[in-house]
């Protein structure tokens, strides 16, 4: 090949840990004419990402923007807004996302006590007292939908713990936020982050945020300056805000493709949405069961989003991805720490959790399971008898 011909990329189905599936409008409205950040036209574009974004937090938070970065920025960014050197941090550690969130802690300076877990099981309330041992703490933080392991984690019982502890309760809503109800209000979360290329179906680079008035408070009574001047907030909400100052331009078109995102959330309605991740997945264990093989989490602590599906002893996790990339276009995700080679990742999100990719990933896995000698049934009437029951 000579030169550099223009990018064409293969036509994936995206059922791995994300990105998920993109919609066509999305993708157009990413190519729409770029303006300037500070152009009348695009404050008003902004202001409705805020409205829709509250709307799919489920919440009133005046604090609500999206973060310019991936899930990992609105990680980072809500544990350096929230956290001084010396406070102490109360973070949930039973996946990848959970370990991140305990070293970014650490990075803030924070003093962070780790309540740890099985992998592919969900915390208990107890686990957390337990660890914190009657110590006040500034910060409870747990993973909503852990997508290392596919586990979610219940909410209710930990916002009990932090209020028993003084703190405020930070949720990582990253794989759930579009996906199932993170109802930010209802649950009384105080700071909550999620990602655009999961649930919601937008291409990664926002990280969707916001505060509770006690989490803005907190941030107001900072004796230190936040560590990070490119994330810190009481900044960028001077140009989300009505003061509309310049911090750092905001990623235009990336904003675009966010609102229409948010745009067909607000259309298909939450509960729809809600309801067509559950029976999508519904149809895809019950599948995957009927192929033999064992999803990793129990049905109570399921997430409806992502599923792990324990690979079978002697077939090979690469080799069988490989073979569903290459022969049906198909991307599932590989198992990440101790499930490395043990596991795969099968996501449901936003436009992805449809029926078409729940037949195409349940008859790609029974031809990679047959090419290495795991004859398996068809597994297509377990799933249409979940469709037929829905
Ligand atoms: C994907 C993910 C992140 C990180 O998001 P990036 O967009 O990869 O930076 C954080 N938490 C959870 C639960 C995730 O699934």
């Amino acid at each position: 090949m000579t030169g550099f011909p223009p990018i064409d990329p293969p036509p994936r189905v995206l059922l791995g840990p994300g990105p998920s599936a993109v919609p066509a409008s999305v993708l157009r409205a990413l190519g729409l004419p770029t303006v300037g950040h500070l152009d009348r036209y695009f404050l008003e574009i902004g202001d409705q990402v805020g409205a829709l974004l509250r709307e799919v937090f489920e919440t009133k938070n005046e604090l609500t923007l999206p973060i310019s970065g991936t899930g990992s920025a609105g990680m980072e960014a809500v544990l350096a807004n929230l956290l001084e050197p010396g406070d102490r941090a109360l973070i949930g550690v039973h996946g990848v996302f959970g370990t991140r969130m305990a070293e970014v802690a650490r990075r803030c300076g924070a003093e962070v006590v780790e309540v740890t877990g099985d992998w592919g099981r969900a915390l208990a309330a107890e686990d957390f007292r337990k660890a914190a041992q009657g110590r006040g703490m500034k910060l409870v933080c747990a993973v909503h939908a852990e997508t290392s392991t596919g586990v979610l984690q219940p909410l209710e019982p930990l916002r009990e713990v932090a209020d028993e502890l003084g703190a405020l309760f930070v949720v990582d809503a990253v794989t759930s936020l579009g996906g199932l109800s993170v109802a930010v209000d209802a649950r009384r979360l105080d700071a909550v982050y999620s990602g655009t290329q999961k649930c919601l179906s937008c291409p990664p680079g926002l990280a969707p945020l916001t505060f509770s008035p006690a989490a803005a408070a907190a941030l107001a009574r900072r004796r230190t300056p936040v560590q990070s001047w490119y994330l810190d907030l009481t900044l960028v909400t001077r140009y989300w805000g009505s003061e509309r100052l310049y911090h750092h331009t905001a990623p235009i078109n990336m904003i675009y493709g966010l609102h229409e995102a948010l745009r067909l959330v607000h259309e298909e309605g939450l509960e729809a949405r809600f309801r067509r991740h559950r029976l999508h997945a519904a149809a895809l264990w019950a599948g995957l069961e009927a192929l033999g093989l064992a999803l990793l989490v129990p049905a109570a602590e399921r997430l409806p989003t992502l599923t792990t599906v324990r690979i079978p002893e002697g077939v090979d996790d690469l080799k069988a991805r490989n073979l569903l990339l290459d022969e049906f276009g198909v991307e599932i995700g590989g198992g990440l720490g101790p499930l490395k080679g043990k596991a795969w990742r099968i996501g449901l999100m936003g436009a992805s959790a449809d029926r078409r990719n729940v037949n195409a990933c349940l008859c790609a896995l029974r031809a990679a399971l047959a090419a290495q000698r795991y004859p398996a049934p068809d597994p297509i009437p377990a799933a249409d008898a979940v469709y037929g029951a829905g």
